[in-house]
C-alpha cells in the first residue's frame, strides 16, 4: 500500500537478509534494484499469494542476486506448501488436508488439474475449517520428489493479476494488484469486480451491481481508487464504470480481476 519510493527507502534503511512478499511486489523491487535505487544484500526472497512465472522468478533472482523460494498459502491457513531444494512445492499434509476437486466438488485423481480445492485445517481447533472451498486450480502429483521429502508435490495456478502502470510526474507509477483489491474491498466494500486499464490515466471498473446500488458503489470505488493512485504518486486518474456486468467472483484464482493495458 506504500508508495514505492517510501518502501525502497525503508528497505534500504532496514537492510533485510530475507524478504517475503507477493511476486508482483518482488518484481517491482527487482526493477528498483536494476535502477540502482534498492540496495539490499538479500540471501533469499520468499514469494506467495500469486502465481510465480519462471520469467518473473528469473528476473527477481538476477536483479536481487539471490534465490527465490516460492510458497503457497491462504489467509485462512498461511503457508500450505513450501518449495524444496529441488524447486518443487510440497504440501504440508501433516497440518492440513487439501482435496483437489472438480466444479461439483467431486474428487479429482492425482496428476490431473482440479478446478478448486477443499481445505481442512488440522491445526486450528479454535475456528475449525472443514472442507473449506477455494477456487485455486491445483494438480497433486502421484510421484515422490527427488529431494526425498515424503510430502506430496503440487502445482498451483494461483492469482494472475497484472501490475497497472499509470502516468506519474516523473515517469510510471506502478499500482500493485493486491493493493488495488484491498482498496476496493476495504474502502469501498466491493469484493466482486474487474478492473481494466484503458490507458495510462484511465481505468474501467466493471461491477455486477446495477441501478442505484451500482452507481453508489461506483462512486465509492472511484473515490477510493483516485485517492490511492494519487497517494502512490500518480497523476489524477479517470475511473469509468460499467455496471451490471458479469465479473470474477471474489478472490478466486481462476480469472484475472485486474488487467493491464494490452493484457
Ligand atoms: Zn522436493
Amino acid at each position: 500500500m506504500q508508495p514505492v519510493d517510501a518502501l525502497v527507502d525503508a528497505l534500504n534503511a532496514f537492510t533485510p537478509t530475507v524478504l517475503a512478499s507477493y511476486p508482483t511486489v518482488a518484481l517491482l523491487l527487482a526493477e528498483q534494484a536494476e535502477r540502482g535505487r534498492l540496495k539490499v544484500g538479500l540471501r533469499e526472497v520468499w514469494t506467495g499469494g500469486e502465481t510465480l512465472s519462471p520469467a518473473v522468478r528469473q528476473r527477481i533472482e538476477a536483479a536481487l542476486g539471490c534465490r527465490v523460494r516460492n510458497s503457497y498459502g491462504t489467509s485462512e491457513f498461511l503457508a500450505m506448501a513450501w518449495e524444496c531444494e529441488a524447486g518443487q512445492l510440497h504440501l504440508n499434509t501433516d497440518w492440513l488436508l487439501l482435496e483437489p476437486v472438480d466444479e461439483y466438488n467431486r474428487s479429482v485423481p492425482l496428476g490431473q488439474p482440479s478446478s478448486g480445492v477443499l481445505l481442512t485445517s488440522l491445526a486450528n481447533t479454535v475456528q475449525p475449517l472443514i472442507r473449506y472451498a477455494m477456487g485455486d486450480r491445483m494438480t497433486m502429483h502421484p510421484d515422490r520428489c527427488g529431494c526425498g521429502s515424503p510430502f506430496p508435490v503440487i502445482d498451483v495456478q494461483g492469482r494472475r493479476d497484472d501490475i497497472l502502470r499509470m502516468r506519474g510526474l516523473t515517469g510510471d507509477v506502478a499500482l500493485l494488484p493486491l493493493a488495488l483489491s484491498t482498496v476496493l474491498e476495504e474502502q469501498a466494500g466491493v469484493f466482486d469486480f474487474q478492473l481494466l486499464q484503458r490507458d495510462d490515466s484511465t481505468l474501467v471498473l466493471r461491477l455486477p451491481l446495477a441501478g442505484h446500488a451500482g452507481r453508489e458503489a461506483l462512486k465509492c470505488c472511484r473515490a477510493a481508487l483516485q485517492s490511492f493512485a494519487v497517494a502512490q504518486g500518480a497523476l489524477p486518474i479517470r475511473v469509468l464504470g460499467e455496471l451490471g456486468q458479469v465479473v470474477p467472483r471474489g478472490r478466486s484464482g481462476k480469472a484475472c480481476r485486474i488487467v493491464a493495458k494490452g493484457g
